[in-house]
């Protein structure tokens, strides 16, 4: 019932203290040990709920042991391991900013696009490394189309705020990012979606995205 008896490791248990969180919310306790075990997840989560922990540290634990792997070396473009979409710029900062905190000394570098803010900015800091990309899909498809970044190496997905993005219209977005890290990697990405609601929209994207996905209501 606490963070220390779910294996994260030292470093995450350290950084989680840092943050003052004491006891994983309901789903950060049912969540995070379903991802680390390896499979996808569906979870039903509301803003406040502690989420935005329950997908990152995972990520970061999963990272920190594949950051090493060989990735393609092409002239400007990037090759994230992780990828965390989100509706809003608001929504990715604050998560960028809550990542940024949880993977502090684990040598996992997080970096931030999202659209109505410079690109070339954030072209810079893409260029100084990135194994978890936290995006909004519209800017991703900008940065995708100019070849600075590729999905071919993405081994984890968080779509957050699912119902909203797809209420935004970003269902085309979505589908086209995901196509692009479905071919050469199937089988190896592990995807977690989360979601206020569960309309029929929402439980094909799942279907779509997902593989033998566990759901979580809490
Ligand atoms: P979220 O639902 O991810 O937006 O988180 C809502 C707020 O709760 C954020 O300010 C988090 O920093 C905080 N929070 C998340 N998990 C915990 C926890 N286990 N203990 C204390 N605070 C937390």
């Amino acid at each position: 019932n606490t963070f220390a008896d779910i294996d994260l490791g030292e470093v995450l248990n350290q950084n989680i203290r840092r943050c003052k969180y004491v006891k994983p919310t309901p789903v950060q306790r049912h969540a995070i040990p379903i991802a680390l075990g390896g499979r996808d997840l569906m979870a039903c989560a509301q803003t406040g709920s502690g989420k935005t922990a329950a997908f990152c540290f995972p990520i970061i634990s999963g990272i920190m042991r594949e950051q090493y792997v060989q990735r393609p070396r092409v002239a400007r473009t990037v090759y994230p391991l992780a990828l965390i979409l989100s509706p809003t710029r608001e929504l990715s900062g604050q998560i960028h900013e809550e990542a940024k905190k949880f993977s502090y000394q684990t040598g996992v570098k997080v970096v931030v696009a999202y659209g109505g803010a410079s690109i070339n900015q954030q072209l810079r800091e893409l260029e100084r490394g990135v194994d978890i990309l936290v995006a909004t899909p519209g800017r991703l498809v900008d940065l995708l189309e100019r070849a600075r970044v590729s999905l071919q190496m993405i081994r984890y997905l968080a779509l957050d705020e699912a119902d909203r993005m797809l209420d935004m219209g970003f269902e085309p977005q979505i589908r086209k990012i995901v196509e692009q890290m479905d071919m050469p990697n199937r089988g190896v990405r592990q995807t977690m979606l989360f979601s206020a609601t569960f309309p029929r929209e929402i439980q094909r994207l799942a279907s779509d995205f997902l593989s033998n996905y566990i759901f979580l209501a809490v």
